[in-house]
């Protein structure tokens, strides 16, 4: 690398677009495998940008380490096999993130490793889903499309008597509404793709652990299995990071000003917000969740085909885009989306119905974002 003299002292960390980094010497290279966290080898093991983020997001997660991934579907498998082998079984929440229960059943069945669902309202008594080869519950923050909120120190408790550890997906809460760890869980996972980065235009995702050797062990599995995030993908969502907190709350306070419009409006018949204090869980959010509730909601118009595809087609610019959390508003359609291979049954009695509409609610105006639903809701 060129060498600046005067040094050239930048305020935020350059990307380091470099594969691998050089040696003088065999002395040199010693240095490195002796204190391998205080230098640089090989982008896949670890470099500048990917560390940022990893320290970074540790910090807000009050974790001892992390490591950030390719994606979110990554970090998950990442965090499974960081405590589960070939023989092994795990407990999964029945609401979770569709990939999760592919992963579960499709890839990691394969692998040997089996899996039981546990319904909502069985996550605090887990004494009948456990066998002797049970090694962890995965679950999340908050549940999609209905928003349902974990008592995290609650299951947190329930796992640890059945001696199986707690993997929470926090992506949807984001560490400034909830921080796991602190809870009692044992390792945290995000698709960083969603509100810590938070402009739609990263993949990635991040696995933040606790105790020396777990925070070792997941450093391996993302290296030997190549699970690494690139330095430009790190720093785009370091640079989005910077802003999480600001983002958290313009997020949460304009969700629960259109919350409440929509309950009041004569052609919703449900809203599914954790911040209405008719939310089963509102009690349970507003003391976890430091009085923020976060951005995502959800509604139910009419269960009519024709009538969601009006819909969508009326609102002036929110666009249909099956994801969530940037800082622009979209909405979704579970159904025909995240929940597509649930079968029918099981999604109706969860109230997941045709009419069903998820709002990613972003950080413009808040009159801006009621415009176009009043829009849109004036012509179905
Ligand atoms: C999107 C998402 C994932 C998967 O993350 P990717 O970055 O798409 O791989 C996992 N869990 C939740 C809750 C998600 O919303």
């Amino acid at each position: 690398m060129a060498q600046h003299n005067p040094p050239i002292k930048p305020k935020v960390t350059p990307i380091y677009q470099t594969s691998v980094f050089t040696f003088d010497d065999l002395t040199e290279l010693e240095a490195y495998f002796e204190q391998p966290s205080q230098r640089y080898m090989y982008a896949r093991y670890s470099n500048p940008n990917a560390n940022e983020l990893a320290e970074e997001v540790n910090k807000l997660e009050q974790g001892d380490g992390a490591v950030v991934t390719s994606s979110g579907m990554s970090a998950i498998f990442a965090a499974i096999l960081l405590f589960c082998q070939a023989g092994d079984h795990v407990l999964c929440a029945e609401e979770i993130y569709g990939g999760s229960s592919v992963l579960l059943n499709q890839e990691l069945n394969r692998m040997g490793i089996t899996v039981t669902y546990v319904p909502v309202e069985s996550l605090y008594n887990l004494s009948s889903f456990t066998k002797p080869n049970t090694k962890l519950l995965l679950a999340e923050t908050m549940s999609n499309p209905l928003l349902r909120v974990l008592d995290i120190a609650q299951v947190a408790a329930a796992c640890h008597q059945e001696n199986i550890k707690l993997v929470i997906d926090n992506t949807f809460a984001s560490p400034i509404i909830t921080q796991p760890l602190a809870l009692g869980a044992d390792a945290v996972i995000h698709s960083v793709t969603k509100y810590l980065a938070g402009h739609s235009d990263v993949t990635a995702g991040i696995v933040v652990t606790k105790g020396e050797e777990q925070v070792k062990r997941i450093r391996q599995i993302m290296m030997h299995y190549g699970l690494n995030l690139s330095p430009f993908e790190s720093w785009l969502a370091v640079r989005g990071l910077k802003t999480l907190r600001l983002r958290i709350k313009q997020h949460s306070s304009n969700a629960l000003t259109i919350a409440q419009y929509l309950s009041a409006h004569p052609k919703v018949n449900r809203v599914y917000y954790p911040g209405l204090a008719a939310h089963p869980d509102y009690e349970l959010a507003k003391i976890q969740g430091q009085d923020l509730f976060g951005g995502m909601l959800s509604f139910a118009i009419a269960d009519d085909e024709a009538v969601v595809n009006k819909f969508m087609q009326s609102l002036p610019s929110i666009p249909f885009a099956p994801s969530l959390a940037g800082v622009s508003t979209s909405i979704s359609h579970p159904v025909r989306t995240s929940h597509r291979s649930l079968n029918s049954v099981k999604r109706d009695a969860l109230g997941i119905t045709m009419g069903v509409i998820r709002l990613s609610v972003g950080v413009e105006e808040p009159e801006e974002i009621l415009a176009e639903l009043k829009e849109a809701l004036k012509v179905i």
